[in-house]
């Protein structure tokens, strides 16, 4: 029997784990595929406290093995279902299941896809949802980036200095990004802005050849990229907890500063709920938030 659960081995769901640790509590942290979540590949964080241009991997293995010293179970199994009885909480994963008293969902989010044929065929074969990770693959050739917020822009603006020719293609005529971004964007002379326009097919089939994009008025142009980079946001993780906890409209938990979810002893950090900031800094903030009230109520129980 575990005191506390932790559900994800990202930024928050580590952080929670060092500060229950360092309470003394028994915490189990159940990841689905690799310790670090979404920060992993990054290959440069400028804007978390104290540590200027860390790599993405250096941070989540700094945090990962500080978690392990601190002796931290961690196992890597999905989990799929939490069940709640009035004494005991039960987490399944696909392997094995476990009890606990309190449970963090720290699951965070993962990439909103087009929803076109092909998308998944051609994932690694010109399709990407990362392209700081995958950009020097496409050195000197013609690539696109789909979206309009501060994520695309950026993307665009890096492809910008490897491929000889950047589309921007956005639903919309103006950007959700910064000003300062779209200045940018804007300034760049290999960037092409395609607007109030969508990616509507995908052409090759054992790579990437071109793209089909409508205009609002409905005319479609093939567009002969050798990529294309998704930038359209992020999906929370929490479709295995929604018969559980209650999220809002766009499948976030609903939850505050404090991290409470509407179950007693179930707790919320980072990515995957209601907030205004998805960052690193509010991710290990919120682990440690969400640590701390799953200790006041594991406390007050016994
Ligand atoms: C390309 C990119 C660059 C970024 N750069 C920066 C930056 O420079 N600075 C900054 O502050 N922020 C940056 N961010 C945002 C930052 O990475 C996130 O805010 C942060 O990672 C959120 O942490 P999290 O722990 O809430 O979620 P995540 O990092 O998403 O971690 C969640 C973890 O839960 C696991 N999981 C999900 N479902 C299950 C399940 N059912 N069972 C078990 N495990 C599960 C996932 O595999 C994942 O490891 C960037 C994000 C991206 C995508």
């Amino acid at each position: 029997m575990y005191d506390i659960i932790i559900i994800g081995a990202g930024p928050a769901g580590l952080t929670s784990a060092i500060f229950a640790r360092r309470a003394d509590k028994k915490v189990l942290v159940l990841e689905a595929l690799t310790y670090g979540g979404q920060i992993i590949n990054t290959p440069d964080i400028d804007n978390y406290p104290a540590a200027p241009h860390i790599s993405g991997y250096d941070f989540a293995t700094n945090l990962y093995n500080q978690a392990l010293e601190l002796g931290t179970e961690i196992k890597f199994e999905k989990v799929i279902d939490i069940e709640v009885t009035e004494s005991i909480k039960k987490v399944i994963t696909s392997e094995n299941q476990y009890e606990c008293h309190s449970i963090i969902l720290a699951t965070g989010a993962d990439n909103r896809k087009l929803g076109i044929p092909m998308e998944d065929e051609l994932l690694g074969k010109g399709i990407s949802y990362c392209a700081t990770c995958d950009g020097a693959f496409y050195k000197d050739k013609l690539v696109a980036v789909q979206g309009g917020g501060n994520v695309a822009l950026e993307d665009a603006i890096y492809l910008s200095n490897l491929a000889s020719k950047v589309y921007l293609i956005h639903r919309r005529n103006q950007f959700r990004a910064d000003e300062t971004l779209v200045k940018k964007v804007k300034s760049i002379g290999n960037i092409t802005l395609v607007l109030d326009s969508n990616v509507i097919a995908l052409n090759g089939n054992d790579y990437l050849e071109g793209i089909d994009v409508k205009d609002k008025d409905g005319n479609v142009t093939r567009i002969d990229v050798s990529a294309l980079f998704v930038a359209i946001g992020r999906i929370p993780e929490n479709q295995n907890f929604a018969k559980l906890v209650n999220l809002n409209e766009f499948g976030y938990v609903i939850s505050d500063e404090t991290c409470h979810t509407n179950i007693d002893g179930i707790f919320v950090a980072g990515d995957n709920r209601t907030k205004k900031l998805r960052q690193l800094v509010t991710a290990t903030s919120d682990g440690a938030v969400a640590a701390t009230e799953a200790i006041k109520y594991i406390n007050n129980k016994k």
